[in-house]
């Protein structure tokens, strides 16, 4: 049995769902930071669990042809960002195998997977990110992500995933937050008060929300804060103050009040607008998102008489683009900051034939299923896939055509199981929307056997 501070030498034969390298001794699996596949390393343990143990790497002693230098350095200490320092077209390549992986050994299935759509740009291209404030001993105040597996910040003022006009804009907050003597929270004693920033950027708008998330509802000085941030930085067009007084790793709290502009931001998909508000959820890479959408749109092969149901909406992306072909689009989904985006966006787009409702995707389906008729379903969950009661109602309503989104392949291939059992997978493409780290996007076409 291996223990900690054991030393020795490991081949990187595959990745962890975050993108952290695995290679195994005497079959009991290693979790090993910046180690790529085929890569060979002197390691020592550092923590040993039970199903597994984490290790550090002291020296290579081969090192792998798809290994590149990271645009940002720091960049390889972060956990879940292991493809900083693998070339291109093997991250699209793993992205490709562990999706066809997932299918066969998670969902039992016969499918081969071999379109995957790799993104424009790799690096820079997330319209939002969130980042951790920290004030240094000399009164600095710093940003960075976290160091893989602890809660430690690797101080640097741009990471490889945000769009380059954060740099400007955290740099001029850092800045005002000293000149203003705003107090930075400190995670250990939890005082203090500015916890992160979350910025949004839009991609074809010039258009920038900044979100102050606080642990106070009343903070100092933010009125004059805020007055210098939009003189001195135009690009910023609202300002929004998030309270979030739990110690928790959640991002934003309940509570939130508009300091500046109209609290959301604009960006376009196609040909349509939409309207995001701080709480929303929005595909982070714009471009990959308007190919996600276009080939989803293009596998429901929707015709004027098709009435539609978008589960999982948010602001009503697939809705309104699928109301632009379709008879009727329904959208259903929980977040109701969401949903009031998304009714704004029906009628900015003057898209009538569409209606939304704040509900569990679940609980709509088993409210409608015998007074809707529906011909086809957009699904797009979070991480963990569809609920129970939507897939078991789902097998009852039958409707003609299926099309699943999904963001993880092993909730997905758990999914796609129990919905073959009446379904035949039509189309699968996969693409990559999250660049640089082990994520990957899907698009299956179903339709009735
Ligand atoms: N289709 C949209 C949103 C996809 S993200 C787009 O492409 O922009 C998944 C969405 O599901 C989020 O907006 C989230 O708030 C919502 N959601 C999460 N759980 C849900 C549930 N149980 N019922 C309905 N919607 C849910």
């Amino acid at each position: 049995m291996l223990k900690e501070n054991d030393t020795f030498i490991v081949v990187g034969v595959d990745y962890t769902s975050e993108g952290i390298g695995l290679a195994k001794v005497e079959g009991f699996p290693l979790f090993i930071n910046n180690l790529i596949i085929g890569e060979e390393a002197e390691v020592k343990v550092t923590k040993v669990l039970r199903n597994y143990g984490l290790a550090k790497i002291i020296r290579f002693t081969e090192k792998s042809a798809d290994r590149i230098e990271p645009l940002i350095p720091e960049m390889i200490h972060l956990g879940g960002c292991q493809f900083c320092q693998l070339n291109y077209d093997a991250e699209v390549r793993f992205k490709l195998s562990k999706v066809n992986r997932a299918l066969s050994v998670i969902g039992g299935l016969d499918y081969t997977v071999s379109k995957i759509h790799p993104a424009p740009t790799a690096s820079f291209y997330r319209n939002k990110t969130t980042l951790p404030l920290v004030q240094k001993k000399n009164g600095e105040v710093v940003s960075g992500l976290y160091r893989f597996n602890t809660h430690e910040l690797v101080i640097m003022p741009l990471s490889e995933y945000d769009d380059e006009r954060v740099l400007a804009i955290m740099n001029n907050i850092k800045r005002l937050i000293t000149k203003h003597n705003i107090s930075v929270y400190d995670e250990e004693i939890n005082q203090g008060d500015i916890k992160k920033v979350m910025i949004r950027t839009s991609y074809y708008l010039n258009e920038v929300m900044v979100v102050l998330i606080t642990k106070n509802d009343k903070t100092p000085n933010l009125d004059a804060f805020c007055r210098d941030l939009v003189s001195e930085t135009p690009l910023v067009t609202t300002i929004v103050h998030n309270i979030n007084s739990r110690k928790t790793n959640v991002n934003l709290g309940e509570k939130e009040v508009v300091l500046y502009g109209d609290g959301v931001i604009h960006d376009k998909l196609h040909d349509l607008t939409f309207t995001i508000s701080s709480k929303s959820f929005f595909q982070v890479n714009t471009p990959q998102a308007e190919k996600l959408y276009a080939r989803a749109i293009e596998m429901a092969r929707l015709t004027k008489d098709d009435v539609v149901l978008d589960a999982y909406s948010g602001i009503g992306t697939i809705t309104l683009l699928a109301a632009k072909v379709a008879k009727h689009v329904s959208g259903v989904e929980i977040v109701s900051e969401a949903v009031k985006d998304a009714k704004l966006n029906a009628l900015n787009n003057n898209l009538k034939n569409v209606r939304f409702y704040e509900d569990d995707a679940g609980d709509y389906l088993v409210k409608n299923k015998d007074i809707q008729k529906v011909d086809v379903v957009f699904v797009d969950p979070p991480r963990k896939g569809l609920s129970e009661k939507f897939i078991n109602t789902l097998l009852k309503v039958k409707p003609e055509r299926l099309i699943y989104i999904s963001c993880d392949p092993a909730t997905l291939s758990r999914d796609l199981k129990i919905l073959t059992s009446i379904y035949d997978i039509t189309d699968f493409e996969a693409l990559d929307m999250f660049p640089r780290t082990a994520h990957v996007e899907s698009i299956t076409s179903l339709s009735l056997k």
